[in-house]
């Protein structure tokens, strides 16, 4: 039997799930928070599985909280040991074989899941001048889950890796090259692991090999990035240096012309800390119409709100800009995909997203869009579509465990 932990640790948090591969079922799934602060959090929760096929759950067991201080990761990982030994499943019983660690940032250095040696240690801290937000607290967690669990292997899964496949014309910016090249400017494009999971979730779906395909698939969360993937490959995505270019998202701005940073420099004496805050948390969503959650939004437009209306027109024409600018890329399409918090759940964004597409061949069901079930994969484009197009729950974790078995054997 092989049972991974999946971890993906923040600088004052970390979330968990223990899967058993035979099957992917999530055993259990946790969350450590607080870290380092003097009231800590810890949540816990067993998956039961009323069938021992079906792949999701079907009963969650109550969850349980524990208030105590925990002073960092390693007091975090004795935490989660002990609500395992409290409330099950026994690690005894389901010993995990390895540990997979989401990682957002491999810059050019990884570009596939990588079991976990001193030497990747200190390139995942190196790689933290790129992702000074993310990179440390992942290495936080990889120090005490290698303490924790001494005897088995631990692999970082990057969010990066998945994109190291796009060839230089997509990944170079028209930047001076050895400015570029001295502090290692490129796009590297983020998401990969869930744009890697639903594009192969969607091949398998529509009966053809991945290799064959071009594919365009939108992961539309808080953060938002589209990515064309020909056979397999990453060739072109929104996200670049940063996780801020590209779509339009919850409180990041995405596309913008570089040259109002330097007019709000100039003009406005905004410093580099207020741009950091007013691209990254202000902008987006919240920035045009004062909120990020796309139920609220839909519902206030529908109501007339204005400011609404103008922000879902911004969010749709960049879609559509990119679902154009990706079918010229990859010659054509075969399926679309769409996937995450808005992705999944809004069929307003879906269509809209594609409605000037017909010329190409695409052409969106609206009954089997708006009616389609939460939680699996579904095809909402119509039967004389020539494009297949999917909602696909995404699932890092599942991916980010078969990437960490796979990178063990
Ligand atoms: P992230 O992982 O980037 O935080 P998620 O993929 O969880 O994001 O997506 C979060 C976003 O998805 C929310 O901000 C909200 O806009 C949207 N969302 C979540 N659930 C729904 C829903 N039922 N209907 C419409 N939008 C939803």
């Amino acid at each position: 039997m092989s049972v991974v932990l999946v971890v993906n640790s923040g600088s004052s948090s970390f979330k968990y799930q223990l899967i058993d591969m035979a099957g992917e079922r999530v055993l259990a799934s946790g969350l450590v928070e607080r870290i380092g602060e003097p009231q800590g959090r810890a949540r816990h929760t067993v998956h039961v599985h009323a069938d021992p096929g079906e792949p999701t759950p079907a009963v969650e067991s109550a969850t349980s909280e524990i208030g105590r201080r925990i002073p960092d990761h390693t007091a975090g990982f004795q935490a989660m040991l002990d609500a395992f030994a409290a409330h099950g499943p026994s690690l005894e019983a389901h010993p995990p074989t390895a540990v997979g660690h989401r990682v957002v940032h491999g810059g050019a250095r990884f570009f596939a899941a990588t079991p976990i040696d001193d030497l990747v240690e200190t390139g995942i801290d190196e790689l933290s001048v790129l992702a000074p937000l993310h990179n440390p607290g992942a290495l936080q967690g990889i120090r005490a889950a290698r303490r924790s669990f001494a005897d088995i292997e631990h692999v970082a899964v990057f969010d990066t890796a998945f994109h190291q496949s796009m060839p230089p014309e997509a990944y170079t910016y028209a930047l001076d090259r050895d400015l570029a090249e001295r502090h290692r400017i490129r796009r590297y494009g983020f998401h990969g692991t869930s744009h890697k999971f639903v594009s192969e979730a969607a091949a398998a779906h529509v009966g053809r090999p991945l290799g064959e395909l071009r594919q365009i698939v939108f992961h539309l969360g808080n953060g938002a990035s589209v990515t064309a993937i020909d056979g397999g490959r990453s060739i072109d995505t929104s996200m670049g240096f940063t996780p801020l270019e590209g779509l339009v998202m919850g409180t990041r701005t995405g596309d913008l012309d570089p040259a109002i940073l330097l007019h709000l420099q100039r003009r406005a004496g905004l410093g580099v800390d207020d741009l950091d805050r007013v691209l990254n948390k202000e902008s987006g969503l919240v920035g045009l119409a004062g909120a990020n959650d796309m139920r609220d939004l839909v519902s206030r437009r529908a109501e007339g709100d204005e400011r609404a209306r103008l922000a879902l027109d911004v969010y749709l024409h960049r879609l559509r800009s990119y679902a154009g600018a990706y079918m010229a890329q990859l010659g054509g399409v075969d399926v679309i995909s769409f996937t995450a918090g808005v992705g999944e759940n809004t069929p307003l964004v879906r269509a809209g997203a594609l409605d000037r597409l017909g010329f190409a061949g695409v052409r969106v069901d609206p009954e089997r869009n708006e009616g389609a079930p939460r939680g699996e994969i579904v095809r909402i484009s119509s039967d004389d579509s020539d494009v297949t197009v999917l909602v696909v729950p995404t699932d890092e974790e599942i991916e980010i465990a078969r990437q960490t078995l796979a990178a063990c054997s």
